[in-house]
């Protein structure tokens, strides 16, 4: 007797996709020049031929936990060589985007990042918030007024919001977002591992292999079209690592000390050549120069690049934005003597990261987890 498989398109997928920057996916006549030209994909393993067949056909269910769309680095090698125009690259990035939609916890949070629409709402929810804080939190002058737009009051971003209330307002808002984004990227890991996670399968192998390829970028530079996006990615990631130990700095060096009554090792505000500002300046450097060199390639080579979905354009420039503001907002600080101008920069710093972090579960910003997990599971099953 010969077994049936039953399979359900899903129309509305295609329509996502397509949407998203996949929209040449029915051009496809299954030729597999894509999964042969593809240095990425393995002989035992190919991708993405089968991809672009489960996509015509609508198989959310199979694409969504297909690990293999998250071993694409979207170089378009394949894209290019495509007799059909077909762009697999493109439509394997509009599956990525869907992904990261279909798993995140609450649901109509994935879909408003991937809206243009609901993008007004999505900022104005910060500007609110922040607006707040500062309103109440803003210490006052003998006067009454907002100390800060007192005339002849130094510029300090701590007249403006008090660190300590912006620093709980964002600690506290990184542990919920972090626990809503444990619960899609659990749903993957769950949905990833469930038909063939066996005795082959090692985790550790699996976690260092891919630490490996991640900090080496070994997959990323065999791409011959978008080379050199790999050099462009790889200085982002080193301007969110800098950023990151500066921040880190400030918390464990001078917030926690104060909290606890004992003498931080600097006080606020730092300058140049504090080691802060310089991890700071160095990670905003970093992300700027990263982004824009994305950027313009994206507005240069659409064809090499990828003709992307909105999503990916959003998050390249919340990026770009949040370090452009962040070094603005020290540099104005430091040398404008105007303070609004200061301020006005300093708070749209806030609005962004607001954005980048707190939306992070449904934005491409997830990309780095969701692949992580992916990689994982593919190399510690010995797939590479
Ligand atoms: S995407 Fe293009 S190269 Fe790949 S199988 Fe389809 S037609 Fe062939
Ligand atoms: S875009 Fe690059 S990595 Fe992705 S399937 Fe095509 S050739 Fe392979």
């Amino acid at each position: 007797m010969i077994d049936r498989e039953v399979i359900t398109p899903d129309a509305q997928f295609i329509r996502t996709v397509k949407k998203a920057g996949g929209d040449t996916l029915k051009k496809c006549y299954q030729c597999a020049t894509c999964s042969v030209v593809c240095k990425l994909s393995p002989n035992k393993h190919p991708f993405p031929r089968k991809e672009m067949l489960w996509a015509q056909w609508g198989l959310k269910d199979r694409l969504v936990k297909d690990p293999d769309v998250w071993a694409c680095y979207q170089c378009n090698d394949c894209s290019k060589h495509c007799p059909r125009g077909a762009r697999p690259g493109d439509v394997l990035a509009g599956i990525r985007t869907y992904t990261y939609s279909n798993y995140s916890f609450p649901r109509f949070m994935g879909k408003a990042l991937a809206s243009p629409k609901a993008l007004p709402i999505l900022f104005l929810v910060p500007i609110v918030l922040l607006f707040a804080l500062m309103y109440l939190s803003a210490p006052l002058s003998p006067a009454g007024g907002f100390l800060f737009l007192q005339a002849g009051t130094p510029i300090d971003f701590n007249l403006f919001l008090p660190h300590h209330i912006t620093d709980a307002f964002f600690v506290v808002g990184n542990i919920i977002i972090f626990l809503f984004a444990f619960v899609g990227f659990w749903r993957f890991w769950k949905d990833l591992t469930s038909t063939s996670l066996n005795d082959d399968f090692s985790f550790r192998k699996g976690l260092v292999l891919t630490a490996k390829e991640i900090l080496s970028h070994s997959k990323f530079n065999k791409c011959e079209m978008n080379k050199p996006r790999a050099v462009a990615h790889y200085l982002v990631i080193a301007g969110f690592v800098s950023a990151f130990i500066s921040t880190g700095m400030v918390f464990v060096l001078i917030f926690i000390p104060d909290y606890i009554h004992l003498s931080p090792l600097w006080n606020l505000p730092l300058e140049l050549p504090n080691p802060v500002k310089i991890f700071g300046a160095l990670g905003g450097i970093g992300i700027l120069v990263g982004t824009l060199w994305m950027i313009i390639r994206r507005w240069k080579n659409r064809d090499d690049v990828g003709a992307n979905g909105y999503a990916d354009y959003l998050f390249l420039y919340i990026i770009f934005f949040t370090g452009l503001t962040g070094l603005l907002s020290w540099l104005f600080r430091w040398l404008s003597g105007v303070p609004l101008l200061a301020y006005i920069t300093y708070f749209s710093h806030l609005t962004f990261v607001f954005f980048l972090l707190w939306y992070m579960p449904y934005s491409k910003f997830a990309h780095m987890i969701y692949r992580t997990m992916a990689l994982v599971y593919l190399r510690g099953k010995g797939i590479e």
